[in-house]
């Protein structure tokens, strides 16, 4: 269980500034269970974007958005709806998020956060990885997270140690920012880059306490 909440209405807002049409993209795993991103948030959202002038050109719930072969086949007969579309509004966790990026030639917009529950997640087949940290800057990296995908944890480009596009920490390893930045290129999104992203609140890579005192990992606490 990856748990995820809703980013604040203003926020969305902010990154879809320019974006006129908007497909939405759901999960109905995680993101479901979370309260975030099945159906019902999906049909909620389309009537707040509709009231704030956004034309909403289709939605998809995908079982798992976490597998890009899911993401890809739940898309295939909305494709043109998709395509129809100046940006995608993803409603889900950080590794949905950052699975569709991989699967849609549009900016992908975070709908959401990734909270810390505390413990360990379980693994997922691709090479998409979320921290948790609780304050998603995917828009802003073209769908790539800065946190896992660079050795460094890197928030605002690259160290100058790559090679070739390879990691100077891990040479087998693609380097983090040369993805980001190709990423946007992809997408025509470059100006991104100029953003500075502040350094993280760690607080909020905390379990909350009412997450501490309901889940497992509080159990697990106990003498
Ligand atoms: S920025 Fe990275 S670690 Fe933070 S919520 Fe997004 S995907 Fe997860
Ligand atoms: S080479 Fe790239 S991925 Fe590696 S630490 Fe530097 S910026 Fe990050």
């Amino acid at each position: 269980m990856v748990r995820s909440e809703q980013k604040p209405l203003e926020e969305i807002l902010g990154y879809l500034e320019g974006s006129k049409k908007v497909f939405l993209l759901g999960c109905d795993g995680c993101a479901q269970a979370s309260g975030t991103g099945g159906w019902p948030q999906l049909k909620e959202m389309k009537e707040k974007l509709e009231q704030n002038g956004k034309e909403v050109t289709g939605m998809m719930v995908v079982d798992f958005l976490c597998q890009k072969a899911l993401v890809a086949s739940h898309l295939k007969p909305v494709e043109d709806q998709v395509m129809a579309s100046d940006a995608v509004l993803v409603m889900t966790c950080g590794i949905g998020v950052q699975a569709s990026a991989a699967m849609i030639k549009k900016p992908v917009i975070p709908g959401c956060n990734t909270v810390p529950l505390g413990g360990t997640r379980g693994e997922w087949r691709g090479s998409e990885r979320c921290l948790e940290c609780g304050d998603c800057v995917l828009y802003w990296t073209g769908g790539i997270c800065p946190l896992t995908a660079c050795s460094k944890g890197l928030l605002n480009g690259a160290c100058g140690g790559a090679s070739n596009g390879k990691c100077e920490v891990d040479r087998n390893k693609d380097c983090g920012w040369e993805r980001i930045y190709q990423r946007l290129k992809e997408i025509g999104q470059l100006e991104r880059l100029k953003k500075f992203i502040p350094p993280k609140a760690y607080n909020k890579m905390r379990p909350k306490g009412e997450i501490l005192v309901s889940s497992l990992w509080a159990l697990e606490q106990k003498d």
